[in-house]
């Protein structure tokens, strides 16, 4: 790989993956040559889908989408700075919707930043469709009966469908 790529880590749960989620990144795409999007196996998270349900949503929702070789997906543990370093990214990508996520993401990057000053979080806003949109969302309509066409990927939508009874208790 050449040195002067700019690679950045996206990560999240993408429990499962939206079209919010795919907005940030086909953005960061443009600005980097290089995203890994990074799927959190955080214990202290209880996902409804399982890791490697999850990662499979992504990578056949990416392959769809042929943003090619410059999207690939991973995924870490521990803490996030220390799998920047271990990949070479220079930044974090996370997506901003409503002041709601400020705060939240403004002690997150600001204490990524004190455990590893080379790599800088870069905070990106959605299309205004998407504003409104999260996993937790898009699993309480999939529960009431919904459509979810606007608010996930085709593929993602059936993986739904065949989990629904779980979202009850998520
Ligand atoms: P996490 O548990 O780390 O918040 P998520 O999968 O919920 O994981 O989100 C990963 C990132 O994507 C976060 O930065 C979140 O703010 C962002 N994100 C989620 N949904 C949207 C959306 N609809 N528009 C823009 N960003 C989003």
């Amino acid at each position: 790989m050449p040195k002067h790529q700019r690679i950045a880590v996206y990560p999240g749960s993408f429990d499962p993956i939206t079209n919010g989620h795919l907005d940030i990144i086909a953005r960061a795409s443009r600005l980097f040559d290089r995203i890994i999007v990074a799927v959190s196996k955080n214990p202290s998270k209880t996902p409804t889908f399982t890791f490697p349900e999850r990662t499979r949503m992504i990578t056949m929702t990416l392959k769809k989408l042929r943003l090619g070789k410059s999207v690939s997906v991973d995924y870490f543990e521990g803490l996030l700075v220390s799998y920047c370093r271990r990949v070479r990214a220079c930044a974090v990508v996370r997506g901003l919707r409503a002041v709601s996520d400020f705060e939240y993401e403004f002690q997150m990057a600001l204490m990524n930043r004190r455990l590893a000053k080379d790599v800088e979080t870069v905070f990106l806003m959605p299309d205004e469709r998407y504003v409104y949109l999260s996993s937790s969302l898009v699993k309480e309509v999939a529960r009431l009966g919904g459509d979810l066409k606007a608010f996930v990927p085709p593929g993602v939508k059936a993986e739904i469908d065949s989990k629904k009874k779980q979202f009850e208790r998520t």
